[in-house]
């Protein structure tokens, strides 16, 4: 995984990056998981449960309706992502707590002037990745 490319539809970037901003508005994240199909990472909205501003909950059920509604399949789930609306686009101890190990984690940043960012996870440290955009 770590060691692996990876890139993702710029165009599922760009709408899931306008789904973040909009929440921020009102301090809510957007979450959802990454999935690997192929060399491609798909991002699959799974909708935030937490009842709490600046945090997010992903809960099985939901991820199931997600998974249902995209046809792709769970076992290729390698990863989430989560939109931070105001702080940097760097893993909280939090997200770390909930991350599995060797894990993806891609933060969308909502203030101006920072970028998306994808993290690998491991034995409760993470690396940032570089990864690139296609059609
Ligand atoms: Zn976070």
């Amino acid at each position: 995984m770590y060691n692996r490319r990876h890139s993702m539809s710029r165009v599922s970037l760009a709408k899931t990056h306008k789904r973040a901003k909009i929440a921020a508005h009102r301090l809510n994240e957007i979450c959802g998981v990454l999935v690997r199909e192929h060399k491609r990472l798909h991002l699959v909205p799974v909708k935030n449960v937490s009842p709490y501003m600046l945090s997010f909950i992903i809960t099985r059920p939901c991820l199931k309706t997600a998974m249902a509604a995209a046809n792709l399949n769970s076992n290729d789930i390698v990863g989430a992502y989560h939109s931070h609306p105001l702080s940097e686009p760097v893993p909280s101890e939090g997200d770390l707590k909930g991350a599995r190990n060797r894990w993806l984690i891609l933060i969308i940043p909502c203030y101006k002037g920072y970028k998306i960012s994808l993290w690998y996870t491991c034995n409760g440290k993470c690396k940032k990745l570089h990864f690139s955009t296609i059609v």
